[in-house]
């Protein structure tokens, strides 16, 4: 709706969201509106701000003024001629400041590539030039010309009515620009400056179907999807098995909300480990796709809004953020991995990206498809609750098995002999497998700084009294000592394994680079490649991995999780987990989700081609019943023992575990703002009950990394109960944290996806 200044000679005004990030401008600021100009909700705007001109987002159109006449400056012009964050995001970001309890200012850059504010991205526009009286006129202008020059020729082409570009002239005319200008001073041509788009990825594919005939596991997914998306909207979790077809059910539920005139949003976990898929959907929509990703130049990622933004584009598929595309009319969002860690953004504003998608679903009529072949424990909770519909392709296609799932027992090997990071059964496998021609993935999830206690004759490992949780090791001043992070409880490492006595106990240790090391010792000569953060650091690493490996220069793959994720190469027929124990025995009570979601994964990963895959798990707790679950590959048996525990230990999402995290260049500065936090949080709870019953601890420790990027850290963690009243307080921390500390930076974080 557009509102002009005066309505009956009414003075209009604005309110304006300034794009500054203070707490003292936090709140919308009220501008006139001059005469004559026209505004609407959601429009960028340039105002006046102290001695300085801003951008801002108008929120609000009205005719009340709030403010002082003497005090009140007007808006100086509109940015754009539309309204840049349309009314539902412009909702949304106020939902979402409301609960992140952070300025709309900082919700409202979600909604926009960062190129366009501060004016960064030109728009970049080409001449165009159209006829400007009849085609008979000008023929008769053509007859005219006796010199039949550039003029007459430039008018012959233009005499069919159609716009054409001065590049494409160019083609055609050498050298028109003199020619043209001429024929515009005489009236006979326009010439115009418009917009153009960049186009990123050059020309489009055809738009192809495969043509498969669906599965029965698709065909009944579909048969429930579908008919939601003329309607209202409705909630799904699909959960497919690793090579069930799942893309193929997006694809169908995305033809379908086209073809029903509307939108739709595919969301993945990471754009540079998911290039397949990102390349089926180029070729299944065309230009209708837009694709959002890191690599696109400012300009590209800019252009790549607009489409978006007019309606050119109508399927994007991107990360995170494509979350907030100001598509029209969206009729689907689709979650792909659904389980992903990356989809919760950590850092200002904070927000989960499955929930910003549920509320701008249910804002929208719109149906959310989240799918994963191992959906988180909330996700699926909530299904089996009734929040979301259920839908099950428990087969792969073709009827292609699963990968037999082996285990090893690492006990054994040490008993052996074998005191490497490789067992018998696993260089076995890799050395026929290598031999037969075929591929290997070697997943060694180690992360640097974290460790684990274990005895290896029995297994054992170190597990805090009051929380079963694994214990991480310290490395003190004087001496080292076991901690755990959620409680606090302090211990000395055994010498002796409490459980049978054992002598060996060691600290777990390998990374990657053993493992590389180890399998180059045994299999001299054949060509591995590693993926880890250490080797993906430069832009496109991941992509000139992944090559290397496609194309079959290398042979083995070893690497970190990011192996674990969507990729489908058909040589792949074995897949070993070198130490399912690192993954599993985390400090951190999502360990035992995580470790069963990335082996089943992993596991995902062999047997995808004609051959059929072998899975060797290799670990000290074979009796673990993680392994277990991953080994028969059943998800809802791991799913019922891990919720009964959460309950059990009051872990989310029966609770909420949040921290105030404090990072300082100096380690005193750091401490002394924790014990002042922490006694704040105290006096805060002492002074509201209500606050205080919802509490059930508050520690102030230090996290595992204590040292992280030049700075030292600190936190403090608190459990909580889910209620309002958690809520109110945690909006106080919010405040509290916003605040700031002197000589250290303050930040809360409500169920982070690390507490390292
Ligand atoms: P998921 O995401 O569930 O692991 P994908 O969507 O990657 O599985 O599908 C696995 C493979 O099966 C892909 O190569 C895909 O092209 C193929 N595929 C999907 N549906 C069918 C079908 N109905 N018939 C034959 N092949 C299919
Ligand atoms: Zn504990």
């Amino acid at each position: 709706m557009v509102y002009c200044t005066r309505r009956g000679g009414k003075r209009m005004y604005c309110r304006v969201i300034v794009d500054i990030v203070h707490e003292n401008v936090a709140k919308p600021f009220t501008y006139l509106i001059p005469e004559g100009m026209k505004l609407t909700e959601g429009q960028r705007v340039a105002v006046p701000f102290g001695r300085h001109e801003k951008e801002g987002i108008v929120t609000e159109i009205t005719g009340v003024c709030d403010v002082a006449p003497e005090k009140l400056r007007a808006v100086l012009r509109p940015l754009e001629d539309y309204a840049a964050v349309p009314p539902e995001l412009m909702a949304l970001a106020r939902e979402m400041a409301e609960q992140a309890h952070c300025p709309q200012a900082e919700t409202l850059r979600l909604m926009l590539p960062a190129q366009m504010r501060g004016g960064r991205v030109r728009i970049k526009t080409v001449r165009t030039v159209r006829l400007n009286v009849s085609t008979e006129k000008a023929e008769e202008a053509v007859r005219a010309d006796k010199r039949e020059g550039k003029r007459s020729n430039l008018l012959k082409i233009l005499s069919d009515g159609q716009t054409k570009t001065v590049p494409e002239l160019s083609c055609l005319v050498r050298d028109p620009g003199e020619a043209l200008k001429k024929l515009e001073k005489d009236g006979l041509i326009r010439i115009t400056e418009e917009e153009m788009l960049r186009k990123p990825t050059g020309a489009y594919a055809e738009a192809t179907d495969p043509g498969y005939k669906l599965t029965a596991g698709q065909r009944e997914a579909l048969e429930e999807i579908l008919p939601c998306l003329s309607g209202k909207g409705g909630r799904f979790l699909l959960h497919g098995v690793t090579g069930s077809g799942k893309t193929e059910v997006f694809m169908k539920a995305v033809r379908e909300t086209l073809d029903l005139g509307k939108c739709a949003i595919i969301l993945v976990p990471e754009i540079a480990l998911t290039p397949q898929m990102v390349s089926w959907f180029r070729g299944r929509f065309g230009a209708e796709a837009a694709v959002i990703h890191s690599r696109l130049s400012a300009g590209e990622r800019y252009d790549e809004w607009r489409r978006i933004h007019r309606g050119e584009a109508r399927v994007v598929i991107g990360a995170r953020s494509a979350v907030f595309s100001p598509v029209l009319n969206l009729g689907l969002i689709v979650i792909d991995e659904e389980h992903e860690n990356t989809y919760f953004n950590e850092r200002h504003p904070q927000y989960d990206t499955r929930e910003v998608a549920a509320s701008r679903c249910s804002r929208e009529n719109a149906t959310l498809l989240l799918a994963s072949a191992t959906p988180s424990i909330l996700s699926f909770a909530r299904a089996r609750r009734g929040d979301y519909i259920l839908l099950e392709m428990p087969h792969r296609v073709n009827n292609r098995p699963l990968p037999d799932v082996e285990i090893a027992d690492m006990r054994q090997e040490l008993e052996n002999g074998n005191r490497t990071v490789l067992s018998n059964m696993l260089r076995k496998a890799l050395k026929e497998c290598i031999e037969r021609g075929e591929q290997a993935l070697l997943l060694m999830n180690r992360r640097g700084y974290n460790s684990f206690v274990s005895c290896r004759t029995c297994g054992y490992v170190v597990k805090c009294p009051n929380c079963d949780i694994s214990m991480t090791y310290h490395i003190g001043n004087a001496d080292g000592k076991l901690r755990c992070h959620y409680c606090g409880y302090e211990t000395n490492p055994p010498t002796v394994c409490p459980e049978c006595g054992g002598h060996y106990i060691r600290y777990f240790g390998a990374g990657t680079q053993k493992v590389e090391e180890e399998v180059n010792k045994f299999l001299p000569g054949v060509p591995t490649v590693r993926m880890d953060y250490d080797t993906t650091g430069t832009k496109d690493g991941h992509g000139k991995i992944l090559e290397e490996f496609r194309s079959g220069k290398a042979r083995i793959l070893i690497g970190t999780q990011m192996i674990a994720k969507g990729l489908d190469f058909p040589q792949v027929t074995l897949v070993g987990v070198v130490a399912a124990d690192i993954a599993l025995h985390l400090p951190d009570y999502r360990s035992r989700e995580r470790a069963f979601q990335l082996f089943t994964q992993v596991a995902g990963r062999a047997g995808r081609g004609k051959e059929s895959g072998r899975v060797i798990i290799q670990t000290y707790t074979p009796q673990d019943p993680v392994i277990g679950f991953a080994a028969r590959q059943d998800y809802r048996a791991f799913f019922e023992s891990e919720f009964r525990r959460r309950r059990n230990g009051l872990y989310p999402p029966f609770t909420i575990l949040a921290r105030l995290l404090i990072e300082s260049t100096k380690d005193e500065k750091a401490a002394e703002a924790a014990d002042r936090l922490e006694k704040e949080v105290q006096d805060l709870l002492n002074k509201r009950t209500e606050w205080r019953k919802k509490v059930l601890t508050v520690l102030k420790d230090s996290p595992s990394v204590r040292y992280l990027k030049s700075k030292y850290r600190r936190h403090i963690i608190i459990k909580a109960l889910v209620s309002p009243e958690t809520d109110g307080f945690f909006g106080k921390l919010t405040e509290l944290a916003a605040s700031g500390a002197e000589g250290a930076e303050v930040n809360f974080e409500i169920n982070p996806t690390t507490m390292m």
